[in-house]
């Protein structure tokens, strides 16, 4: 299926298909706040890369779209290239909301539905998303666990995605796509990190051949040299978040009342720069800015 014509200026889609053509990864790095936006925008402008800035519908509801606007306009008064996305909204009301607020792409996630509801879902709010010149991310099968501001699927067992459902997803007409091959959101478990490179091999072999992007939810915790595999492996969009927002914590959990609070905002800001900038290192995007 083609994407409507208003799709080929997409910023998302631009960013993520550079990558694709460089053989890199792009963080789509998660805010919750204003200062870890602007950040996330510093760091960018820093190592000359793109980047997405992504945000959990909980900010959409919580700040009724303001930071979303933001968001926005942190993305084009950047002196490089920066997207909005919408990540894992899992409400169909609010897909439909996030249409008029300023996103270049949603993740449309129906995943705690049944499959055959999830790709039925998916396909309608996919087309949605389209005619408003919105890029969509999918989930087929069901990545395990879960982060702060998604909300219940905690208690809903993970579901490796079957080739079958890539396909599916593909014809449902999604330009990105999100695989669960053991990926796992938040911490790890005893186990570790096991991760099934065959399967996503397979899954990238059908989404290259129509031009679909692979998202990547869940790395907590991952080397430089693991994410160098996934992104060899055909991995463009690379979520982040506890990674990076930890140190943002930290100084206000230590500054806060020690210093002036316009001190601490600024280094607090700066804390996530320099780990965004780290990690746009480790995925090959500094210098990529176009
Ligand atoms: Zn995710």
């Amino acid at each position: 299926m083609m994407a409507s014509s208003s799709l080929e200026d997409n910023t998302t889609l631009r960013i993520l298909r550079a990558a694709d053509k460089g053989n890199y990864g792009v963080l789509a790095a998660v805010g919750y706040n204003l200062e870890q936006i602007l950040g996330f925008v510093r760091a960018a402008e820093r190592k000359r890369s793109p980047l997405i800035i992504q945000l959990f519908p909980w900010a959409i509801a919580h700040s009724d779209g303001v930071l979303v606007h933001a968001a926005a306009q942190a993305a084009r008064q950047a002196s490089v290239p920066v997207a909005v996305h919408l990540d894992h909204c899992q409400d169909e009301a609010m897909v439909r909301r996030a249409c008029e607020l300023p996103f270049d792409s949603v993740m449309v996630d129906m995943s705690h539905h049944s499959k055959e509801d999830n790709l039925r879902k998916t396909r309608e709010l996919v087309a949605y998303c389209h005619e408003r010149g919105k890029a969509a991310e999918a989930e087929p099968g069901r990545i395990e666990g879960g982060e702060d501001g998604v909300s219940d699927t905690l208690d809903l067992e993970g579901l490796m995605t079957t080739m079958e459902e890539a396909r599916g997803f593909v014809d449902a007409g999604v330009d990105l796509l999100a695989p669960a091959f053991g990926n796992v959101h938040g911490e790890y478990g005893p186990r570790g990190i096991v991760l099934d490179f065959e399967r996503l091999k397979q899954v990238h072999e059908i989404t290259s051949a129509s031009n679909v992007l692979i998202a990547l939810h869940g790395v907590t915790g991952f080397s430089e040299e693991l994410l160098r595999q996934l992104i060899e492996a055909g991995v463009r969009k690379i979520n982040v978040n506890k990674d990076i927002l930890m140190g943002y914590y930290a100084v206000l959990e230590q500054r806060i009342n020690k210093a002036p609070f316009t001190q601490v905002v600024d280094e607090a800001i700066e804390q996530v720069a320099e780990a965004l900038a780290r990690q746009m290192d480790a995925v090959g995007s500094s210098g990529k800015a176009y």
